[in-house]
């Protein structure tokens, strides 16, 4: 199979190509047409590659791509999730070569070349790569188990319509696993599995001292002042081991074992570089953490704005009526947005001084997720991984959410194996997005390794 892929390299690049010069851009109602055109399109693919079945499903917004083909119902079903959308080209003058003319050039990352084109990489470049690994199989082995597929056209404008897609066909998306190719690895000779997201929790605080702004000097020091106050109770919420003292705050939080901490902090990293990087003479944090790992296992609380009093030109000696701030929580498994959200209300009531009213408001949240490493999923794709690189894969856990993850999770009780092959330097969602055609081919190659792979180890645990 490795030899058939590779000698269609050619055919599977012009055929992506084909469906790169297609404008998908989900934003902008004036591509709606091309919206359809590339699921058409897709669809069509899907077909060629040897599934049963392709349907486009109408939804409120964009539609979604489905396909399937169920070869033995009592073997195990990957569902593979991806999107067709892609983010709009602007600013479209710093584009070297225009966004919807795909072009490969040299890079100094990507010596085999690189494909430029909005989407390349985000993500019809990563999809494409499951339909043509769909096809090398069917074509050889035969598919070692059941595939569905699910490509959304939405993805880049908040999943709109997804929720209530993936509510209403839970039978038919029913699954053993969700595989998804839409983030990156660490590096081409550094294969990579994202573990992890953090979750979010979003509040807004308001302190009230006075009834209305006073004068300074007549009532400065006998009145309290909410942005001095405020002040106090946000820099109370850390001690000085850096840990947020909001009650229950770390009930929920699973400590990693020394064997999974250790795996993560086998990804390279230079603490100096990141210093100069961000110009700053020394990181900061949770006392007992290395810096990557403040920055992914642990939770978080920072503040994201405050204002309040006289912020405009010159002076004005005003002791302000009110003092506001926006304040966010990363949260990781098994901590809730909305617990938390709570605890942190209780807190922030608790720690007001008499002199201060408080208002608390919630904003949105997001749960936090977690692959454990010794789960199936995990375990085929760092199998597929090494064995497709030839290189020792790393996990690693990602500091931001994919909301995408939490609802399959909650919805379909599915976890999800996030199995990109894109590089952050790739430029997604900027002008010259790329996609290494060296990662492309490499996508191909890999994903029968993981349907090999799950579906051995399935067969394995249940005999
Ligand atoms: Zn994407």
């Amino acid at each position: 199979m490795k030899n058939y892929i590779a000698s269609n390299k050619q055919r599977y690049l012009d055929e992506l190509f084909d469906f790169l010069k297609i404008p998908s851009v989900s934003a902008d109602s004036k591509h709606k047409n091309d919206m359809l055109s590339a699921a058409e399109y897709i669809k069509g693919k899907l077909l060629d590659a040897g599934l049963d079945h392709a349907e486009i499903c109408p939804t409120d917004g964009h539609p979604i791509v489905y396909a399937e083909k169920i070869i033995d119902p009592a073997l195990p079903t990957i569902l593979t999730y991806g999107h067709y959308d892609v983010q709009p080209a602007d600013p479209v003058e710093l584009w070297n070569t225009p966004p919807f003319e795909p072009t490969i050039k040299v890079t100094p990352i990507h010596p085999d070349g690189a494909i430029f084109a909005r989407g390349s990489c985000d993500d019809k470049g990563q999809i494409y790569m499951h339909v043509k690994a769909i096809e090398a199989m069917n074509l050889h082995e035969g598919l070692p188990c059941n595939v569905k597929i699910m490509f959304e056209g939405e993805e880049e404008v908040g999943s709109e319509n997804l929720g209530t897609f993936v509510k209403n066909n839970k039978e038919k998306l029913k699954a053993d696993i969700i595989l998804i190719s839409d983030t990156s690895i660490i590096a081409n000779d550094i294969p990579s599995v994202e573990t992890g997201l953090r979750g979010l929790a979003y509040m807004e605080v308001e302190v009230t001292a006075a009834n209305r702004d006073l004068h300074s000097g007549v009532y400065g020091g006998a009145v309290a002042n909410p942005i001095n106050v405020l002040a106090q109770m946000i820099a109370s919420m850390h001690d000085e081991n850096g840990k947020i003292t909001v009650e229950g705050f770390y009930d929920k939080v699973i400590e990693l074992s020394a064997a999974e901490r250790e795996a993560l902090e086998s990804a390279p990293f230079e603490l100096e570089a990141y210093k100069k990087d961000l110009e700053i003479n020394e990181v900061t944090g949770e006392k007992g953490y290395s810096t990557r790992e403040r920055a992914s296992i642990r939770p978080t609380l920072d503040v994201n704005g405050i204002w309040g009093g006289y912020t405009g030109e010159g002076s004005k000696t005003v002791l302000p009526s009110k003092a506001f701030a926006k304040i966010s929580m990363r949260l990781v498994p098994d901590q809730d947005w909305e617990e938390i959200s709570d605890l942190f209300t209780k807190h922030f009531k608790k720690i007001a001084p008499a002199t201060v009213k408080v208002q608390v408001k919630k904003h949105h949240g997001g749960q936090p997720y977690v692959t454990p490493t010794d789960s199936i999923g995990y375990k085929a794709a760092y199998l597929a991984l090494e064995e497709g690189f030839g290189k020792t894969p790393v996990p690693t856990r990602g500091g931001g959410s994919i909301p995408i993850v939490a609802l399959f999770e909650k919805e379909l009780g599915l976890k999800s194996i996030l199995f990109g092959f894109g590089l952050d330097s790739d430029a997604l969602h900027s002008p010259n997005e790329h996609y290494g055609v060296f990662n492309f081919m490499k996508g191909i190659e890999t994903i029968p390794l993981f349907y090999k792979y799950y579906s051995q180890l399935v067969n394995e645990q249940k005999s």
